[in-house]
């Protein structure tokens, strides 16, 4: 796994001590992490800098974002190599029973063909069921 250093060197993010912890603490999760969560794990760092640093590691691919229909956004960190393109989406696994949000790195979201002149720029899938530890 990439450290911290390496993925801010190789995005071309500048490290400073917020980017840092806020991204440790996202490569240290086994699931997908709410505003709320980060906050609440990273209690001494100030709110708004957690905020503005989330948004800069979502601009430069370093993390996305995960609507898991919870009502919450969830972040991850992104597999390495993703740019966030298209072909970088894969699956997502929301657990009903501990609201947890999971990568399924490994399935990438099918093409699609769309009508004529429709556009596609995002895609949202997500499994939902119970997690390993709670089925
Ligand atoms: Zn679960
Ligand atoms: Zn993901």
């Amino acid at each position: 796994m990439q450290t911290v250093e390496e993925i801010l060197k190789l995005k071309k993010v500048k490290n400073t001590a917020v980017r840092s912890i806020v991204l440790k603490h996202l490569l240290n999760q086994q699931k997908a992490q709410s505003l709320k969560d980060i906050e609440t794990a990273l209690i001494h760092t100030d709110r708004s800098s957690i905020f503005r640093t989330l948004k800069t590691f979502q601009k430069n691919a370093i993390i996305h974002s995960i609507e898991d229909g919870s009502g919450t956004i969830k972040y991850a960190v992104c597999a390495e190599g993703c740019n966030c393109e298209l072909e970088d989406l894969h699956y997502h696994f929301y657990c009903l029973n501990c609201d947890k949000a999971f990568c399924l790195f490994e399935i990438p979201i099918p093409k699609i063909n769309l009508p004529k002149n429709f556009k596609q720029t995002q895609a949202n899938m997500v499994i939902k069921g119970f997690c390993d530890k709670c089925s």
